[in-house]
């Protein structure tokens, strides 16, 4: 079983936990209506997935849908893995449904890694992450374009973020006070040293000066707590964590 930490935010009615694991992450906004997730790890993560729920005091028939940050491995291949035997909806940004559905695959492959390779922190990551289904190439082939989300567990709103993908996205939740911000905005990864707010590595993005132009745009929101795709929580100002992921771009 995957190393699990969960962090939660009460904001009474609702809950936010993030479920911090040593290579990805993934949220569960909960209320008395049940749970939405928020990603679900890589494929080797759907246990962890499930174990997660449980340790919130609840499980995968409470799930009401799944929402996607982007439609990367180790944020769809968990979900994709539970959807087998398990309905809910998923829905992702518009202009990341068809990536969802593998229509086409907007991710890093060995020659876009080939010039950090040599770092010994990718080496080590590199098998942990093949070993997770790094390398399953499966989407979730009905995953619908989101709307208005507010029917949903933690009534999560969508933030439009393109530019780690084209249809990337973050999410405010527990009314506006936490912003899950998936890959656009991190505060650690297993292939850098770095630690507090940044945004990866360019290998692993598609359009920087997008994400970057995203990331930007998360200045001015009311949030103060970050619940990031890779790496622990942050509280404090989104502004200030913004301002400190764009002055250590590469
Ligand atoms: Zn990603």
């Amino acid at each position: 079983m995957a190393d699990l930490d969960i962090t939660t935010i009460d904001h009474g009615s609702t809950r936010t936990h993030l479920v911090h694991t040593r290579y990805v992450n993934w949220v569960i906004l909960q209320s008395d209506d049940g749970v939405t997730l928020v990603d679900g790890g890589y494929p080797g993560h759907a246990d962890a997935v499930a174990e997660s729920l449980r340790r919130v005091g609840s499980d995968l028939s409470e799930v009401q849908a799944a929402l996607l940050t982007h439609a990367h491995v180790d944020h769809l291949g968990g979900l994709a893995q539970i959807g087998r035997t398990r309905s809910f909806p998923v829905y992702a940004d518009p202009a990341e449904v068809a990536h969802a559905r593998r229509d086409f695959l907007e991710q890093a492959d060995a020659s876009t890694i080939a010039p950090i390779a040599y770092r010994p922190r990718v080496m080590r990551w590199l098998p942990g992450v093949v070993r997770l289904g790094a390398l399953d190439k499966a989407g979730i082939g009905d995953t619908q374009p989101l709307g208005d989300l507010s029917f949903l567990p933690g009534a999560p709103k969508a933030v439009p973020t393109p530019g780690h993908t084209r249809g990337h996205s973050a999410f405010l939740a527990g009314d506006g006070e936490v912003v899950i911000t998936g890959d656009a905005l991190i505060s650690a990864h297993p292939t850098t040293k770095r630690r507090g707010p940044q945004c990866l590595d360019h290998v692993f993005t598609h359009d920087v000066a997008a994400n970057e132009a995203a990331v930007a745009s998360l200045r001015d929101l009311d949030a103060v707590v970050v619940m990031p795709g890779h790496g622990p929580m942050l509280c404090g100002r989104v502004g200030a964590f913004v301002d400190q992921a764009l002055s250590r771009r590469d």
